[in-house]
């Protein structure tokens, strides 16, 4: 492990600003992704402080203490395509970047924090020149063994004059949960825009904020996340770099996600969409902390209500699972405190996860499979933004009683 683990900002990652007020303090965390193994469980558990701070001149919502990206990503556990919903969500992803913004076979594709490839996969089917950056060793391996060129690094502006002097230019820079997951923007947008031809297409997707504010979603922050994303800071971000947003779109992929789309000024007409965001973000009050202050109290309520509830069926002595072990899980039960007490497991389909204990409340991982041949009275879900699939999949689960507790959301217990 590096020496230095963790730094603190005190300038706003997106205007440099210093004029950062803390709303909210979740306590210290370990990392989100960071399972357990048996033998780990003997071993300390590093924790970070978790705290959400304001940025008065830019607004960007956002982390200051910063985990090291050697030890947040270097070793990573998330492989995409073993997700089946997101493989459709990825499809029509590529459609539409393939329809809108590729016009040759001689176009190249660029995607950052590219995990196993499972993108560029489809790209390339298409025929496009693709290449895949993603600092996760193990991750950047098997998407190499399966054919998409994977580079094992870290993006900055460095890497990205590297990539032109040996490629060229790219028509489509692609970056996935990556925009908010890394703490120095301007080396980003630097890095993206060197990265670019002259009409080339950045594409990035992110929580969205007002999420957080419609729904509670606070489970989305955790030490990987940095920044909470709005169009407003965004514009300002990319403005100051000769750079604007020209179309942003939202989707129900976890949670409420939003893809914006950003390329040299003046190269595409801008979508009148965004001028409706930006109104929405002002109609939310998100330029002003009291929303924030209002947001903190809130989910101190929810916490209450949520372990008030799981409280009452232990007392009825019954049986509760968590349904699915995503890293957001973690945010959510060590802040909530609830453990293997209450949950007798933590039921997942990813093999990488089954068998290990989950970071903080040391809940057992199990397979999902083995779970449903002894389900639990109740199924706490934790990967409450795939609700509509998880309900279809557990239609024998429901005819039979059994009741899923949402900790997120309006509608509680289903
Ligand atoms: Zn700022």
């Amino acid at each position: 492990m590096p020496k230095e683990t963790i730094k603190q900002n005190t300038q706003c990652r997106m205007c440099k600003g210093e004029n950062l007020l803390q709303f909210l303090d979740l306590g210290t965390h370990p990392l989100a992704n960071a399972f357990l193994s048996k033998e780990d469980l003997l071993k300390s558990e590093p924790r970070y402080p978790l705290r959400v701070f304001f940025c008065t001149d830019c607004n960007l919502v956002q982390l200051v203490d910063v985990v090291s990206p050697e030890v947040m990503f270097r070793d990573y556990v998330y492989f995409s395509s073993a997700m089946p919903t997101l493989s459709k969500h990825f499809e029509d992803y590529v459609e539409e970047v393939y329809d809108r913004f590729i016009d040759s076979s001689d176009n190249f594709a660029v995607e950052i924090g590219s995990n196993d490839g499972i993108l560029l996969r489809a790209m390339k089917a298409k025929g496009v020149r693709v290449l895949g950056i993603d600092p996760a060793e193990n991750i950047a391996r098997v998407a190499n063994e399966r054919g998409i060129e994977t580079l094992s690094e870290f993006f900055s502006e460095a890497l990205a004059k590297r990539i032109v002097a040996n490629r060229g230019n790219a028509d489509v820079v692609i970056g996935n949960n990556v925009v908010a997951h890394i703490d120095d923007h301007h080396d980003l947008v630097k890095g993206v825009k060197s990265l670019l031809g002259e009409r080339g297409v950045f594409i990035f997707e992110a929580p969205y904020l007002l999420d957080m504010l419609e729904n509670l979603s606070f489970d989305t922050i955790y030490h990987e996340h940095l920044s909470y994303l709005a169009l407003a800071p965004l514009t300002k971000l990319f403005g100051k770099f000769g750079m604007e947003i020209i179309d942003a779109k939202l989707f129900p992929v976890q949670g409420n996600s939003i893809r914006v789309y950003a390329a040299r000024k003046g190269a595409y007409t801008v979508n009148s969409r965004i001028a409706e965001l930006l109104k929405k973000e002002k109609e939310m009050r998100c330029d002003k902390i009291e929303t924030y202050h209002a947001l903190a109290e809130r989910i101190t309520e929810l916490k209450k209500e949520v372990v008030g509830v799981c409280r009452q069926l232990k007392k009825e002595e019954k049986t509760i699972a968590g349904y699915g072990a995503p890293a957001k899980g973690n945010t959510l039960l060590n802040y909530f405190g609830i453990g293997a007490e209450t949950l007798s497991s933590v039921t997942e389909r990813l093999p990488s996860k089954i068998g290990l204990f989950t970071p903080g409340m040391h809940i057992p991982v199990r397979d999902l499979q083995e779970a449903r041949a002894n389900p639990p009275d109740y199924y706490f879900m934790l990967a409450w933004n795939y609700k509509d699939s998880i309900l279809k999949d557990e239609k024998d689960f429901l005819s039979h009683g059994g009741k899923f507790i949402i900790p997120i959301g309006k509608e509680r217990i289903i």
